[in-house]
Parts: structure tokens; sequence; C-alpha cells
């Protein structure tokens, strides 16, 4: 396809529910997120550049990525960090670009958490779709959901860009401050919204 709309929010913002209403309509999603699984999974592209960068003990017993480890070696030196980036960003890169092309639909969704901080995933998309809640609804979810405290949930959402900021690139906004049900019927009119732009666009 190419018509990318990238979907993007706030941690716990809940672009994975949007996701899945956006796949239940039948439009092919393409997600960073499980591109980095897949990635780091036993026999992942991803996997032979990283034990050579960073020995045997970044993989568990399966040879996938040990994602603890990974995260403890990442956060105590931003050396490895941008080493760890420096391997996994351009295949996710390349892999999600080359899905988005060879998806045969009208549009596709292409999420990506960190969109707003991403040049390279923003000149990508023809539209821009954030999902916005209030940062106290975030911090709500991403507790009940991870058991994190109150600060360490406060912590990632300062890490991230602001709701502002978010917004400030969004073409389209879905409101996610409610019941669950809100969600679908915004889905909906944004579905065909898409698929009429998307097929207006000239091959
Ligand atoms: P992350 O960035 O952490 O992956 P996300 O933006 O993908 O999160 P979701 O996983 O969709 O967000 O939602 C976060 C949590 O909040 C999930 O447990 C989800 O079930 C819940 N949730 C999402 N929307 C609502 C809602 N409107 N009402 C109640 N719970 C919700």
């Amino acid at each position: 396809s190419d018509y990318v709309v990238g979907l993007t929010g706030g941690i716990g913002s809940g672009k994975s529910t949007v996701a899945d209403l956006f796949v239940a309509r039948g439009v092919p999603l393409v997600d960073t997120d499980a591109i980095a699984h897949e990635l780091t999974a036993p026999g992942g592209a991803a996997m032979p550049a990283l034990l050579d960068a960073f020995g045997p003990a970044i993989a568990d017993a399966a040879g996938a990525l040990d994602r603890a480890a990974m995260r403890r070696l990442a956060f105590a030196d931003p050396l490895a960090r941008s080493r760890l980036e420096g391997i996994l960003h351009p295949l996710i890169r390349s892999l999600s670009a080359q899905r988005c092309q060879a998806a045969a639909a009208p549009y596709v969704i292409l999420a990506v958490p960190l969109l707003v901080e991403s040049g390279s995933y923003r000149e990508r998309c023809q539209r821009i779709l954030v999902v916005d809640c209030p940062e106290s609804l975030q911090i709500e979810r991403v507790m009940a959901r991870s058991g994190l405290s109150v600060e360490e949930a406060r912590a990632i959402l300062a890490a991230q860009a602001s709701r502002e900021q978010r917004l400030a690139i969004a073409d389209d906004v879905l409101v996610n401050d409610g019941e669950r049900a809100m969600l679908d019927p915004q889905v909906a009119a944004l579905h065909l919204k898409y698929l009429q732009t998307a097929m207006k666009i000239p091959k």
C-alpha cells in the first residue's frame, strides 16, 4: 500500500486496543513492537549481531533476547543502549517499510509507539493518527496493567513526548478517555475516511 496511516500515542493510551479495531475491519497492521519481538526471537534476524555485540549472556536458553538482561544493560550503560538501537532500529525500519509496501490493501496502519519522537517514521506516513487520553488515565492504566508504582509510571511518561507534542503533529485524534465502547465508532469513521482518501490517490 502507498497510503500509510501512522498510529501512535503515549504509553497506556490505547494504541493496541485501537490497532485491533482496525484489524477487525480488515486493515493490515504493521506493528514495529511486534517486529522488534520477531527480530529478537530465537533465530531472529537481529540475534547474530546482538550476540556479537553483547555476548551470550544477553540470550536466554532458547536463543531469544533476554529482555530483562538487555534492559538492565541498556539502562546502566548509554553506549550499550545506543549499540542496541544501532542494531535493532535499522532492521525495524527496513522490515516495516517493506511490509507496508507489500500490504495489498487501500491503506495500512503502521503502529509506532515513538512516532512523534522519530522523524524517519513521520516522513513515511501519509497521515498521523494519535490516540489521546489525559495523562492521569495513562498512569492509571499502566499501573493497573503492570503493577508499577505511580512514580515509576510517571517516570516513563516523562521520558516520552508530551501529550501536547503528540497532538501538535496529529492529523487525526482518537479520543480514549472513557468507556472502551467509544472507540469503535471513531475507528469506523476514520476507516471510511482513509479508504476514501487512499483510493483517490493516483497510482
Ligand atoms: P503501551 O504503550 O503500553 O503498549 P497501548 O497504548 O498500546 O499501551 P493498550 O495496551 O491498548 O495501550 O491499553 C493499555 C491498557 O489500558 C490495557 O490494559 C487496555 O486493556 C486498557 N484500556 C485501553 N483503553 C481503555 C478504556 N477505554 N477503558 C478501560 N481500559 C482501557
